[in-house]
């Protein structure tokens, strides 16, 4: 089973970690030893309903059988070639990707992280070989409260205080508007402005979403502008807000997409820049790549995934059941439940702050059997797999009905 067995329980696993780990982060006390479908089990066979499912990267629950089984036929065949060489499935992968986005050319990388720092080097070589933007001139208009990853680059515009304090010098050529804000991107733009980069819904930031219009109205404004929409959809992309991607709910085209999280169907790291031709094909040999970009293993996931996707049944489902995890929340309101924001099966859940932090909450749920993640201190974030069904969903919001009203 296990590779070398541990025979240790939780605490002591839990102390080991603490002692031989980076500290930076602070997982709640549970120890996942196996877990399928919607449900995880800690190592004392305690049972659990994820409900956050990798912040968005176990879309399709643990273990879904057609991503294992993938994985597994291509475990037996290939895994790595590096981009040096060509591999049988990375074509297929990028044309079935490239399909179900409605884009033209894909770029393979491994982390979102990773595709978000690709899609920059791009905006900027574009601004520079196609818009004439003056050598080292480029800008990048991005929102307040965003969360694209953690590189030194990404960190440089984040307005998080922690994320950022202690890792400058910065890098340069960022400007930061608020969230939503139309008229304030429009006074952020100009001839320097290479692209705006945001998330749909900011997803870190507490579920974050927009008034209906912004979309539409980043896209009008950039192509008035001149400048390229990258749309981070990393979180917010593949399924979970009841579209393929979120900026289906304005049938929103950016001119750069980038995806990561579910991609990889929780089995590897898969991510992509995806987007217009015009705009990907200033990247010409040696200038980028990365060694496991691209890779057969990741290819034949990621194609699963595109596959799970392509039916439109996810989609729907998170649409579907969205519905009753907004209707859950409404009942809530005044109940513990201050505010929240919801769309598809994707929720930032603000708790009276009365009742206790958002880690508290996501402890007392932890010992009733439910996993969650908290944000920004009393904000809980859910995000279950989509394969949840209907009665695990409404069992998830007794119990955060029970765990904030005794
Ligand atoms: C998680 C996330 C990232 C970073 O992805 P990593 O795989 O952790 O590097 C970037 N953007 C958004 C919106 C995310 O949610």
């Amino acid at each position: 089973m296990t590779p070398s067995a541990d025979t240790r329980g939780s605490a002591a696993l839990i102390r080991a970690e603490d002692s031989v780990l980076a500290h930076n982060y602070h997982p709640l006390p549970v120890v996942v030893a196996r877990a399928e479908g919607v449900w995880v089990e800690d190592v004392e066979g305690r049972r659990y309903l994820d409900m956050l499912a990798g912040y968005s990267a176990l879309n399709f629950g643990h273990r879904h059988p057609d991503l294992v089984a993938a994985a597994h036929r291509q475990l037996d065949r290939l895994t790595l070639t590096s981009r040096a060489f060509h591999n049988d499935r990375l074509a297929s992968f990028a044309e079935r990707l490239a399909a179900l986005t409605r884009t033209d050319m894909v770029l393979p990388m491994n982390t979102g992280a990773e595709a978000v720092e690709s899609g920059i080097k791009i905006a900027r070589k574009w601004a520079y070989e196609v818009k004439g933007v003056p050598a080292d001139r480029a800008t990048i208009v991005v929102a307040a409260d965003n969360f694209h990853g953690r590189t030194t680059t990404i960190v440089s515009f984040s307005t998080d205080a922690t994320a950022r304090a202690g890792f400058g010098p910065f890098t340069p050529g960022f400007r930061v508007v608020p969230y939503n804000d139309l008229a304030a991107l429009e006074e952020a733009v100009d001839a320097t402005t290479a692209a705006v980069l945001i998330e749909p819904i900011q997803g870190e930031a507490g579920v974050n979403i927009p008034d209906d219009g912004y979309l539409a109205g980043v896209r009008d404004l950039t192509r008035r502008a001149g400048c390229l929409f990258v749309a981070d959809e990393i979180q917010s992309g593949l399924g979970r807000t009841g579209h393929t991607l979120a900026v289906d709910h304005e049938s929103v085209a950016p001119d750069l997409v980038l995806l990561g999280k579910a991609l990889g169907g929780g089995i590897v790291p898969v991510s992509a820049v995806v987007g217009r031709r015009e705009v990907l094909e200033v990247l010409r040999p040696g200038e980028h790549g990365s060694t496991f970009g691209g890779n057969p293993l990741a290819a034949a996931v990621g194609t699963a995934v595109v596959e799970l996707l392509e039916t439109g049944g996810f989609q729907l489902r998170a649409a579907e059941l969205g519905g009753v995890l907004r209707e859950g929340l409404g009942g809530l309101v005044g109940r513990g439940v201050t505010g929240f924001r919801a769309r598809g099966l994707w929720a930032g859940v603000d708790v009276d702050p009365e009742i206790g932090t958002g880690r508290e909450i996501g402890e007392r749920l932890l010992r009733e059997g439910v996993l969650v993640k908290d944000t920004h201190g009393s904000t809980i974030r859910l995000a279950p797999p989509l394969t949840i069904t209907e009665e695990e969903l409404r069992g998830a919001l007794a119990t955060l009905e029970k765990v904030l009203t005794t």
